[in-house]
């Protein structure tokens, strides 16, 4: 297991860096994009809910941080042509883009094979593995022209091991895992990107909440908590590092 959480970033570690964080307006993902803005990054704030992205924006500003900026986008619904707007708009707004964090994701629901929901189980394919991929595709243009782009996924612990009733959140992050192999396979020694998977570990938030509700959310680690390795990743001191998999906290006993 490799774990960042003594990581202590320089106060200026992405500066004039411009990140995307997807499902920035909550949990994790808004955690991610406070922390990244206060060392210095340009964030461009992704998700669903536009009044929790706005409530993000503001804490940045309020922050000190640089100006961010807001991209409505619900993944379960968008198709390739929108993640290809997407990359004309980065390019003309900002020019470049030397960060992803793939952070989105959806629970679907805690039910054995034979009981699911087919749609929900493309629901949740569609938020958790193929909207990214065809995002990671339409930007790499973009991230390449950066001299260390850092492309982050989002894993799991069931995206590692499998578990009873986990369904297609689990296999969605099996997806991911195998994405970040392939895809990091084929930048080594073509382009200055580098591709991981980042397992959170259990962390408070409503996710968590909704996958362990008898679950005291007091001994969870905050998402504020597991930063250190975020920023690990997403700022040049990984810079060698790519195909690897990470983990925010150590595993809890
Ligand atoms: P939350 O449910 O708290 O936040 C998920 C975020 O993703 C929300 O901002 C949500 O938007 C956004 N999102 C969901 N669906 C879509 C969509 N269709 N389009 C755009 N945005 C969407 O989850 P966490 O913060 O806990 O999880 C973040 C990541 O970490 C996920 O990938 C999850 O699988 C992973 N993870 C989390 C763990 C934990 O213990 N918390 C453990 C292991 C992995 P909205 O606010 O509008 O709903």
């Amino acid at each position: 297991m490799k774990c960042m959480i003594d990581y202590q970033a320089a106060h200026d570690l992405l500066k004039d860096r411009v990140v995307l964080v997807t499902g920035a307006g909550d949990g994790i993902g808004r955690a991610a994009a406070k922390v990244f803005a206060a060392h210095g990054a340009t964030v461009v704030l992704l998700g669903r809910t536009i009044a929790k992205l706005e409530a993000v924006y503001d804490e940045i500003e309020a922050a000190g941080g640089p100006q961010p900026a807001i991209y409505p986008l619900n993944l379960e619904g968008a198709a390739v042509a929108d993640y290809q707007h997407m990359a004309e708009t980065l390019d003309k707004e900002f020019g470049r883009l030397d960060g992803l964090l793939h952070n989105a994701g959806l629970l679907g629901r805690i039910t054995p094979v034979e009981q699911y929901n087919p749609a929900l189980w493309e629901q949740v394919m569609q938020v958790n593995i193929n909207g990214p991929i065809w995002m990671t595709q339409a930007l790499l243009p973009l991230l390449k022209q950066s001299q260390d782009a850092s492309v982050i996924f989002t894993s799991s612990s069931v995206g590692r091991k499998g578990r009873a009733f986990w369904g297609a959140y689990a296999v969605s992050k099996f997806a991911t895992e195998g994405f970040v192999d392939v895809l990091a396979d084929e930048q080594e020694n073509v382009s200055p990107i580098r591709v991981n998977s980042l397992n959170p570990g259990a962390t408070r938030t409503q996710m968590r909440k909704t996958a362990y509700p008898g679950e005291d959310p007091d001994a969870l680690r905050t998402p504020e908590d597991i930063m250190p390795t975020y920023l690990w990743l997403m700022g040049p001191d990984s810079r060698a590092h790519s195909g690897e998999r990470f983990d925010a906290q150590p595993p809890r006993h």
